[in-house]
């Protein structure tokens, strides 16, 4: 491990970051807020006796530049912010550990590394007040929907450009952001799980292959209500019969696509009412898949399903689609090395999807070459103050993260 390393230090500063902006609930840094201004500050503070130059983008991101012999630059990002009540590591572990790095980078190289590196704090990541996630991110790759977001408003009715006003950011030039990666070689994140995968096989560290493909549709099924007495079985049209075999077959659907997932997520019933046959079903479906082909697949197969047993059942059905993105897999170079630094860090590497999506899929999607390390979490469980990771495997994470870095420096110095 290089000397100017110290990961120790980046697990101090987070639990400090925890003394300072989270609660007995768990972390209190939702974006735009006081507390996430506080943490914002925090960092700064953190920053400062570096040879940076810093600033905030149109969007609110906070970008701190360590100039190199070359202008191409290395991204490291994450997000201070959080949802209510979560948990310690979520987006501040990646942000921590770049700080790491810059000082590192800043030690080895006498303030000038080979290619230029910029760690950039996202804003509103997690969406937790206006449901939009992925704000200042989707803001810089320019996918943000400008419509959509001017219409957001929050639980008190607070419209998004004008909290946005509030912190200092024009809303209608917050695409501006997107100049930031104008000199962008290649962008990199690390992050806690926030799923299962890593601690089931005991592995401290996973190389992150892209985020998943998401299609969201509500699939409605329409039958006919009748008097739960005085109806037979065999005369009934029941809209909640065909939905309910729908959730057998969205198993068999995930089972078959190798690697998928799908999730019926709500159901709602009409009349709704204890003495009625349901006339009418409206289920969600959520699908994701890393490779966008079987992720059609698996969406073709949910609606002739839906088809077959809304004829069999002698009810109507129709789709509607809620939202979808495409899948983002990440650079073959770049996974190759995040696995090669983890080896050389942990001695295992697993490689393996991200069902959430991160800041990283918007860069990924903006055509800057991506990759994502995974650190294990324990109980598989985020959004919770509940959520944690072994102080060694931190350690290990900031360790291997480290390297990636240097690894991918080096690429980009052979001209990527
Ligand atoms: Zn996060």
């Amino acid at each position: 491990m290089n000397s100017f390393l110290e990961p120790k230090r980046t697990i101090a500063e987070l639990k400090e970051l925890r003394r300072l902006t989270g609660d007995d609930n768990g972390a209190q840094r939702v974006a735009f807020t006081e507390k996430w201004q506080t943490a914002r500050a925090w960092l700064r503070g953190k920053l400062e006796g570096l040879p940076l130059e810093i600033h905030t983008d149109a969007a609110g991101n906070l970008w701190s530049t360590l100039r190199g012999e070359s202008d191409r630059a290395l991204i490291i990002g994450g997000h201070m912010d959080s949802v209510p009540n979560g948990g310690w590591l979520d987006g501040c572990l990646n942000v921590m550990a770049g700080v790491e790095i810059l000082r590192r980078l800043n030690g080895q190289y006498q303030g000038r590394p080979p290619v230029t590196i910029r760690l950039v704090d996202w804003a509103d990541e997690e969406g937790a007040r206006f449901g939009k996630s992925l704000f200042g991110s989707s803001a810089c790759s320019g996918t943000l929907d400008m419509d959509e977001a001017r219409a957001l408003e929050d639980r008190d009715g607070i419209a998004l450009p004008d909290a946005l006003k509030n912190v200092g950011i024009a809303f209608e030039e917050v695409k501006q952001s997107g100049r930031e990666l104008a000199t962008a070689a290649a962008y990199i994140e690390l992050h806690i799980e926030q799923g299962p995968v890593l601690l089931d096989l005991d592995l401290p560290l996973g190389a992150v292959l892209g985020t998943f493909g998401v299609e969201r549709h509500a699939i409605t099924f329409h039958g006919q209500a009748a008097h739960s007495g005085s109806t037979p079985m065999n005369r009934r049209k029941d809209a909640f019969l065909a939905a309910a075999r729908m959730s057998p077959e969205i198993y068999r659907i995930a089972e078959r696509s190798g690697g998928g997932v799908c999730t019926i997520g709500s159901c709602i019933t009409k009349p709704g009412i204890v003495t009625s046959v349901v006339e009418e079903c409206r289920i969600t479906l959520d699908q994701r898949h890393l490779d966008a082909a079987a992720l059609a697949r698996m969406l073709r197969e949910a609606q002739d399903a839906s088809h077959r047993l809304a004829s069999e059942g002698n009810v109507r059905v129709d789709w509607e689609r809620l939202w979808h993105i495409e899948p983002r897999p990440f650079h073959p170079a770049l996974i190759a090395r995040c696995e090669e630094a983890i080896k050389e860090t942990a001695r295992v590497a697993h490689r393996l999807p991200s069902g959430p999506l991160h800041d990283a899929a918007e860069v990924c999607g903006a055509g800057v070459p991506t990759v994502m390390m995974f650190v294990q979490s324990l109980h598989g469980i985020s959004h919770n103050k509940i959520e944690d990771t072994k102080e060694e495997q931190l350690e290990l994470g900031v360790q291997a993260f480290d390297r990636l870095a240097d690894k991918v420096m080096a690429w980009i110095m052979n001209g990527s």
